[in-house]
């Protein structure tokens, strides 16, 4: 098999510069549509994925680099990615914030097929608006085994960087899929497991749902819940019982909550 070819290395000390601008426009969702491309802070992140596969494009390192970051850029140059050495200055405004990370990657993005996500528990939301809770459910989602998290309709962008921030690596583990709401419906609907909806008028407490194969978790959006149109469509709509004065649990502690239950029976100790 060919070797792939070794990535470029460039330095640059001006916030002006081309290459910069365009990694630090993936700051916005409209660039990362366009380019197909997202940001990931920090060195963990960026082995974290190359343990799971995921090459980066391009890396941007602060110069002088720490010997991991030195390491880090020696192995990504190796398997192709381009290699950016920059100020201070020039990580700040990159990363758009004060102290940031040694180096931050950019990655293409990757999303998969919903009929390829096996057998498992799946977990799927409705229209969700906040990156931080989308993150965190990425992640809780893959701590829990789960098989896939889908996004309907209008969500947050799952490779936004707070999202990407939050999910802490899991968005280089987690089978990830976008779809419209009458596409998810007829998946879900040509998937052997039931369509479990989470609700707070729900008439099935969630603890007493049994273990089973090719479940769907669906959960509502932050402001209001499920659509009608989506309840309607599960197959049995659960509520996860609450004392004291809160309306509702946060979106991704309901998420935790409710995947944990679920998958209580098949999780080993340990
Ligand atoms: N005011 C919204 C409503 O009427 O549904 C609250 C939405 S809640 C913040 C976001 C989502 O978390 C809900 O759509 C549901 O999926 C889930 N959720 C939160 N608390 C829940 C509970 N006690 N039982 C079932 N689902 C819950």
């Amino acid at each position: 098999m060919s070797q792939p070819r070794s990535g470029s290395v460039k330095q640059v000390s001006s916030t002006a510069n081309p290459l910069i601008k365009a990694v630090r426009a993936l700051h916005q969702r409209k660039a990362r549509a366009e380019t197909g491309l997202f940001l990931a802070e920090g060195h963990k992140l960026i082995v974290d994925a190359l343990e799971a596969g995921w090459i980066p494009t391009m890396i941007v390192a602060l110069d002088p680099p720490t010997e991991a970051v030195s390491a880090l850029a020696a192995k990504v140059r190796a398997l192709g990615a381009d290699v950016v050495f920059a100020t201070a200055a020039v990580m700040e405004k990159v990363a758009r914030r004060e102290n940031p990370q040694t180096v931050i990657g950019v990655f293409e993005q990757q999303l998969a097929d919903p009929k390829a996500m096996g057998p498992g528990t799946i977990v799927a939301l409705e229209e969700p608006r906040d990156p931080g809770n989308v993150g965190t459910i990425i992640r809780t989602a893959d701590a829990l085994g789960a098989a896939g998290v889908i996004l309907i309709g209008s969500s947050a962008d799952p490779f936004g960087v707070e999202a990407v921030r939050a999910t802490m690596g899991s968005i280089f583990h987690m089978k990830l899929a976008r779809m419209e709401a009458d596409a998810f419906r007829a998946f879900a609907a040509s998937r052997k497991g039931p369509l479990i909806g989470t609700h707070l008028a729900g008439s099935v407490d969630i603890r007493t749902v049994t273990p089973g194969a090719s479940r769907i978790l669906l959960m509502g959006t932050e402001q209001s819940g499920l659509t009608e149109r989506m309840a309607a469509a599960c197959d049995t709509l659960v509520r996860i019982p609450m004392a004291g004065k809160a309306d509702s649990f946060n979106l991704a502690i309901a998420t935790a909550i409710g995947l944990y239950e679920l998958r209580r029976g098949e999780l080993t100790a340990g």
